[in-house]
């Protein structure tokens, strides 16, 4: 779904020193925007966050993007404070403080301050934070020549401790298992979940292509359900390939012919590599090309 993110007077203005932040209904100067040490999103990780992508004036999946941030929410127990409308239209609002038309959108939702000790209901209430700015996640040249990846050891977190589904401000799992993948020299991993099966990116859902199947994990082999992913199998549909969900092994990514990562940041990014064999012929493959393709015409609503 498109939110229209109209464009007015602030929309000549480029996002660097004139950012503006929001926090708890107001927008801030970057230097001023300063929330308390004693915020368990700080002190604890205690708190839930979406990344969300703005193409030329518009919010992308905006709407999905505000419902997983409120079931992440609900999941934690924790009271936004504030409704999806609200929270919509200052996003929206936030997107044209800063004249973004093209850029990206983190919301932030921390458990507010509270004491030294863990009890949430102890936080006087949430904050929210939005920042709308820029970001390019992997170089570009990565995108014409795939990523390497590598699979760590760092298991996915356990449904049954932090369910993956629930996007919180504690990606310290993730961080482990990105820390081996730059200490092994490439930038991007694959973790995998307690049993050995694929679980996701760092920060992306991962992708295999074999044939006319486009796979990719289920939430319950420790995946976010993502957003883009939902729109790439949409695509992959539309161009005539099955795309489903099913458990995956390292067998499955080294015999694949291709292999991408999906993300609001990362958008269809190509592998050419996982723990250093090639995926295919080393090269981005003709599916995960033409979907990028697809996907950027679509973003764009072309
Ligand atoms: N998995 C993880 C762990 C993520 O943090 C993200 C978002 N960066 C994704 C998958 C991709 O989700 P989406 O397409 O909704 O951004």
């Amino acid at each position: 779904m498109y939110i229209r993110c109209v464009s007015n007077d602030y929309s000549t203005r480029i996002c660097g020193e004139a950012m503006k932040v929001y926090i708890d209904g107001q927008f801030y100067d970057k230097e001023d925007a300063k929330i308390s040490v004693f915020d368990h999103g700080l002190l604890y990780g205690d708190g839930v966050f979406e990344g969300i992508r703005a193409y030329n004036g518009r919010v992308f999946m905006l709407r999905e993007h505000i419902d997983r941030l409120y079931d992440s929410a609900k999941a934690i127990d924790l009271e936004i404070g504030m409704d999806r409308e609200e929270m919509i239209a200052k996003t929206v609002e936030a997107c044209r403080v800063n004249g973004i038309d093209d850029g990206y959108i983190r919301l932030v939702v921390t458990r507010g301050i509270g004491t030294l000790g863990l009890n949430p209901y102890l936080c006087e209430r949430a904050s929210v934070i939005i920042i709308a700015a820029k970001i390019q996640l992997y170089p570009q040249e990565l995108y014409e020549e795939g990523l390497r990846l590598v699979t760590v050891g760092t298991t996915r977190n356990l449904s049954e401790a932090v369910n993956p589904r629930i996007k919180s401000l504690n990606y310290l799992n993730n961080i482990m298992a990105k820390i081996e993948a730059i200490n092994s020299g490439v930038m991007e991993c694959i973790m995998l979940n307690s049993a050995g099966q694929v679980a996701e990116a760092s920060g992306d859902n991962v992708f295999v292509v074999k044939g006319d199947k486009l796979i990719t994990p289920p939430t319950w082999c420790g995946a976010l359900k993502g957003v883009t992913q939902d729109v790439v199998m949409r695509l992959a549909g539309d161009m005539g390939y099955q795309a489903g969900f099913d458990v995956l092994s390292r067998y499955d990514l080294y015999t694949a012919d291709e292999v991408f990562l999906t993300g609001s940041a990362a958008e269809v990014a190509p592998v050419s590599e996982v723990d250093h064999r090639a995926i295919g012929n080393g090269r981005p493959g003709p599916i995960t090309l033409d979907l990028k393709d697809r996907f950027h015409k679509y973003v764009r609503g072309e």
